[in-house]
């Protein structure tokens, strides 16, 4: 197959051929319509989460399955499917109750395995991580729900169970960010976009927020003022000490904090007085399961939610390394870069196509 390798940490991935993907035996091979460029490739790739090398990226794909393994029984070759970026083993207590995205078992095709910059990936335990396609969801726009749309619905709806009319403010208009935006808005919150970016707090305001606030004030003070008393749901979309306090300290009484934004540095101090003093509650989201997939996508196939509003530019395979590298600069707010591959069938021809 063509795929998009890299030797090393911050070599230039090149377009190459590479090996097909075995088939699991309780998983799927799916030829891959669509697939993202996230900034979590980019970690990868300039070795901040180590993968082993040479390696291929890619973790927010749709397409078809072409082989299915003997274990699975859900799935067929040709079923149009997606996946969440994190996959469960299928078998703990956590997977079997529905929440693989906690899995400690879990695999992530592009970090723990070959991921879809490439023409096949291959996915574990299909029976529990694949998502139906629904006909009316095309491969680029699905390519956008695994990892930043799916973690941001959860955190909305989920976590944060925004109801229409309520304030709910976005800490950190960026990928994830703007998805929470989007995702507030068309189900009926009064968004609050918090950056200190001009060009994200505009990006904010397109999508749908009704207001923005500068990160750079006092955004918890200014969001208190004009919503008179604080935000039903705030989410902490970018990962840091400041801005996950400012989140939690923006909250009217019994408002919900959302941490999405990654720690990498370690804990961080919460206001815990004001957690008690306000009945606020306090959640983590990492992504979303296969299991609650089907309520968004509803939702996507109707047009309520329209995750191609997130999507920047469509590229070609021979592009991924390239919009990999331009990663390096500052983020990027013109939306997700998308890759988009043409289908070539199956793995390997079948076999009694041998000699005609
Ligand atoms: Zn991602
Ligand atoms: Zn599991």
């Amino acid at each position: 197959m063509r795929a998009v390798v890299y030797t090393g940490y911050g070599v230039t991935p090149v377009l190459t051929r590479a090996a097909d993907p075995p088939c699991p035996a309780d998983g799927v091979v799916i030829a891959v319509g669509a697939t993202g460029v996230c900034r979590s490739d980019w970690h990868a790739w300039k070795g901040h989460d180590p993968v082993t090398l040479p390696h291929i990226g890619g973790h927010e794909f749709a397409g078809v399955i072409t082989q299915a393994g003997p274990g699975v029984t859900r799935w067929r070759a040709g079923d149009r499917v997606t996946v969440p970026f994190a996959c469960g083993c299928g078998r703990c207590e956590y997977c079997l109750a529905g929440d693989a995205q906690v899995c400690p078992w879990q695999t992530q095709p592009g970090f723990t395995g070959p991921g879809s910059f490439a023409e096949f990936v291959a996915v574990h335990a299909a029976d529990a991580n694949l998502v139906p396609l629904p006909d009316a969801v095309d491969f680029v726009t699905a390519a956008c729900l695994g990892c930043r749309f799916a973690t941001a619905f959860r955190a909305v709806t989920a976590h944060g169970r925004v109801r229409e009319g309520d304030w709910l403010a976005v800490h950190g208009c960026g990928g994830v960010g703007l998805s929470a935006v989007l995702i507030g808005a068309a189900l009926g919150a009064r968004v609050i976009g918090v950056d200190v970016s001009a060009a994200a707090l505009e990006r904010a305001r397109a999508l749908g927020a009704e207001v923005t606030v500068d990160a750079g004030a006092d955004p918890a003070a200014a969001i208190g003022e004009l919503t008179g008393g604080g935000a039903h749901v705030s989410i902490d979309a970018l990962g840091s000490p400041a801005v996950a306090a400012a989140s939690v300290r923006c909250l009217r009484r019994r408002g919900r904090h959302v941490q999405v934004g990654l720690l990498p540095e370690g804990s961080v101090p919460l206001p815990m007085d004001l957690v008690i003093a306000r009945e606020l509650e306090v959640y983590g989201s990492h992504g979303m399961a296969a299991r609650d997939y089907p309520a968004m996508m509803r939702l996507v196939a109707d047009g309520t939610l329209r995750p191609g509003l997130l999507v920047g530019e469509v590229i070609g395979l021979g592009d991924a390394g390239r919009a990999l590298a331009a990663m390096d600069g500052p983020p990027a707010t013109a939306g997700l870069t998308v890759v988009r591959i043409p289908l070539t069938g199956t793995t390997e021809p079948p076999a009694e196509s041998a000699g005609s």
